[in-house]
């Protein structure tokens, strides 16, 4: 496809209305201060922060674990089946103004269920979100349950149980959390499981962690998509297998930039990976607490890496490409992509 010399100044703009997917969004990364506070209020839960210009301040993490910290605190004001409706709702909305087609949300269960919270009540209230997300904004939107890999095994297994009657309402399980300690191994036999029962499995590796816990989410737990995975390019041998198998990685750069994985986004691999054949994807990862949603990832990526239309193509054609839909939806959205970038004038 021959594609137009686009100015810089001009690039967000493609950026923002190109059709794409959103593969890695945890919904409970998506709670704004705003409305922790007014949940907080409806459901009469004391926060350990005065206000919402205090909690904002306190997003100064240093890692993933002083991140997850905030984020499960944040988590605590999340009791009743509105309140995971209006949570999605509020990202749903989002996300179609960034003109993202379709999205495939992450939940954790797990941070609900503790807290006593029933996981149809979690359910329930996301699904609803997705379903007049679909109606209102013809946005579509998935559910992929996660595990926490700082818990055991066998607590994933009580998670699974809990969620089966739902099983119309997720379509995959992914693996989240902590993850340097934590293995994918560790999950082999209810990633088995979940195989047998035709969920997807996804599983996040190589963000913190090492190479080998990208090859263990491969080979142990046969995993559809990797998450994160920026580790890889430390490992010759797995980016050869990445490029020839077409498993996806679903990067996420601020996030990446506010956990300190890279120094800054000048620094970040994702070209390096592009252009060694993998199918890369741009995601937002936790938007509410890393400073940005989908567009601003691909914004801010696009001027620090000087990347322009060609990338900008290719990494929505991967979306797609590493979604979980049907080949006829598929074909459908890169069709529209491939229209709209035929379109494109050098003024545009
Ligand atoms: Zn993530």
């Amino acid at each position: 496809m021959h594609l137009p010399h686009i100015a810089p100044d001009r690039l967000p703009s493609v950026l923002h209305r190109m059709p794409k997917a959103e593969l890695h969004i945890h919904i409970e990364g998506s709670l704004e201060p705003e409305l922790i506070f007014k949940l907080a209020q409806r459901n009469g839960v004391r926060l350990p922060y005065p206000d919402v210009q205090a909690l904002r301040a306190a997003y100064a993490f240093t890692d993933l674990q002083s991140f997850l910290d905030i984020y499960y605190a944040g988590a605590s004001v999340l009791l009743k089946e509105e309140d995971f409706f209006d949570m999605a709702w509020a990202y749903l909305e989002k996300a179609a103004a960034d003109n993202v087609v379709h999205a495939e949300i992450f939940f954790d269960p797990q941070t609900h269920t503790a807290r006593g919270v029933s996981m149809g009540t979690v359910i329930r209230g996301l699904h609803h979100a997705c379903q007049r997300a679909h109606q209102e904004w013809g946005i579509s939107a998935r559910l992929i349950l996660c595990f926490l890999r700082h818990l055991s095994e066998a607590e994933a297994f009580e998670t699974l149980e809990a969620a089966l009657p739902y099983r119309e309402h997720f379509i995959g399980v992914g693996l989240d959390s902590s993850e340097v300690g934590h293995p994918p191994e560790k999950f082999a036999r209810v990633f088995a499981r979940c195989r047998e029962l035709g969920l997807h499995v996804v599983a996040h590796a190589g963000e913190e962690g090492p190479p080998a816990y990208i090859w263990q989410a491969l080979d142990v737990l046969r995993v559809q998509r990797i998450d994160h995975g920026v580790q890889a390019t430390c490992d010759p041998a797995l980016m050869q297998r990445l490029a020839q198998t077409r498993v996806p990685l679903t990067v996420c750069p601020l996030s990446n930039v506010k956990l300190c994985v890279f120094p800054d986004l000048r620094r970040h691999n994702l070209r390096q990976l592009l252009d060694a054949g993998l199918c890369v994807t741009i995601n937002s990862d936790d938007p509410a607490y890393f400073g940005g949603y989908l567009n601003d990832n691909f914004v801010q990526l696009f001027a620090a890496l000087d990347l322009g239309p060609r990338e900008a193509y290719q990494l929505a054609l991967n979306s797609f490409e590493a979604s979980f839909v049907d080949e006829a939806t598929r074909r459908g959205w890169q069709r529209q992509l491939k229209d709209f970038f035929e379109g494109l004038r050098e003024h545009d």
